[in-house]
């Protein structure tokens, strides 16, 4: 499955849809120095929030959803999110 990355340019909890993308406005200040934080991502299939690091935002590694009942994976790629079914 392909969706849309949606991008906020504000932090606006009730827009943080799922497929949202938000970069933090202290991007690269948290986290590891050479893989820092980046944005925040709901989950394009459930919604969940979580922080994603810049090799994530590039597409480099994938993101794994942070919910316990949500078994997505997915990768970022250019204003798209690719969802990744699991075997
Ligand atoms: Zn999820």
């Amino acid at each position: 499955m392909v969706a849309e990355l949606n991008v906020l340019n504000e932090w606006i909890p009730e827009q943080m849809g799922p497929g949202t993308l938000f970069v933090l406005e202290n991007a690269g200040e948290m986290g590891q120095e050479e893989d820092p934080y980046w944005a925040v991502l709901a989950c394009p299939e459930c919604g969940t929030l979580g922080l994603v690091t810049r090799r994530q935002v590039l597409g480099i590694l994938p993101v794994i959803c942070g919910s316990d009942k949500c078994p997505a994976h997915f990768v970022l790629h250019d204003d798209k999110v690719v969802v990744r079914k699991p075997n």
